[in-house]
């Protein structure tokens, strides 16, 4: 098995003596308004730092319309009802700080940095919160270096001039999440990480979250396939219809009955390793 090295650079804050008892993510009663669709119902969830959390739950169930309210693309309908969403305990963030604090790997993401920009180029972007590098752009040796650490880190620095256009889905998803961890992060959330990778991908990238999560850095995940959940995550939330329908310990959750009604059909469960699957 490869070994990967998380360097000093990318290891967040929260890792070097400054755990907070302040949420990282706290909502609640949020609702989100997408058209005519209520896609996310008066939800309350928090979620501490350096916390390992699989959001489950099936197709349109709202888990990405989360993911899009966490990382500010998507704003709360201002109903009546008093509501709140505060990362580490704060109502207003700027969006650059915000999306530094929180590494963000989703599959809109995927389609804008899957372009004629090299591998280095795209992870560097990440400091400026670009698809790419541009002559305005004042990349600085130590931001180079610690672009070239981060892909290291996801053992991608051999395709680091590569255009991310001649890249396989599962080396591209890698410079992404390279591109997300050069502030450090204090948590990377990912949505559906695993789409369209194959099977020697999908398990080299539950490899790296694990030691990453083993690092200290929060892995938020949203999914509808069971062994996404990698084992240092010990709590799953369950979203059916953008309300929340299970939070608890892993073990508990990912129970027969509830997977049953979550997903609106007969399954079993079965734990291997660490991971859980159905059948
Ligand atoms: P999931 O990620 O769990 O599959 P989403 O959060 O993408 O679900 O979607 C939740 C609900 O919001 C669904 O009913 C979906 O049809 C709706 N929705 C998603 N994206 C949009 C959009 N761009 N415009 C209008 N409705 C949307
Ligand atoms: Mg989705």
């Amino acid at each position: 098995m490869r070994v990967t090295r998380v360097g000093a650079r990318l290891t967040p804050s929260l890792y070097n003596g400054r755990v907070s008892s302040i949420p990282l993510i706290e909502l609640e009663n949020v609702t989100v308004q997408r058209g005519p669709r209520v896609a996310l119902d008066g939800v309350t969830l928090s979620i501490g730092q350096g916390e390992h959390v699989a959001i489950l739950g099936p197709n349109g169930s709202g888990k990405s319309t989360l993911m899009k309210l966490i990382s500010r693309d998507l704003y709360p309908r201002l109903k009546p009802e008093p509501w709140s969403l505060r990362i580490l305990g704060s109502e207003r963030w700027d969006l650059f700080d915000l999306r530094s604090r929180l590494g963000l790997v989703s599959n809109d993401w995927m389609q804008m940095c899957t372009r004629n920009y090299s591998g280095l180029e795209i992870v560097l972007s990440g400091f400026f919160g670009s698809v790419g590098i541009w002559p305005y752009h004042a990349v600085t040796p130590e931001m180079e270096a610690t672009a070239r650490e981060a892909m290291e880190t996801l053992d991608i620095a051999h395709l680091a001039d590569r255009s991310t256009d001649h890249m396989s889905s599962g080396e591209a998803r890698r410079f992404l999440i390279a591109r997300s961890l050069v502030h450090a992060p204090q948590a990377l959330m990912l949505d559906e990480p695993t789409t369209s990778l194959d099977l020697r991908a999908t398990r080299e990238l539950r490899e790296t979250l694990s030691k990453l999560a083993r690092r200290g850095i929060g892995i938020i995940m949203v999914t509808h396939h069971l062994p996404d959940i990698i084992p240092e995550m010990e709590r799953v939330v369950t979203i059916r219809h953008g309300r929340i329908a299970c939070d608890g310990a892993k073990r508990d959750v990912l129970q027969a009955d509830v997977l049953g009604e979550l997903f609106d059909t007969p399954v079993e469960v079965l734990e291997r390793g660490g991971y859980y699957h159905v059948l």
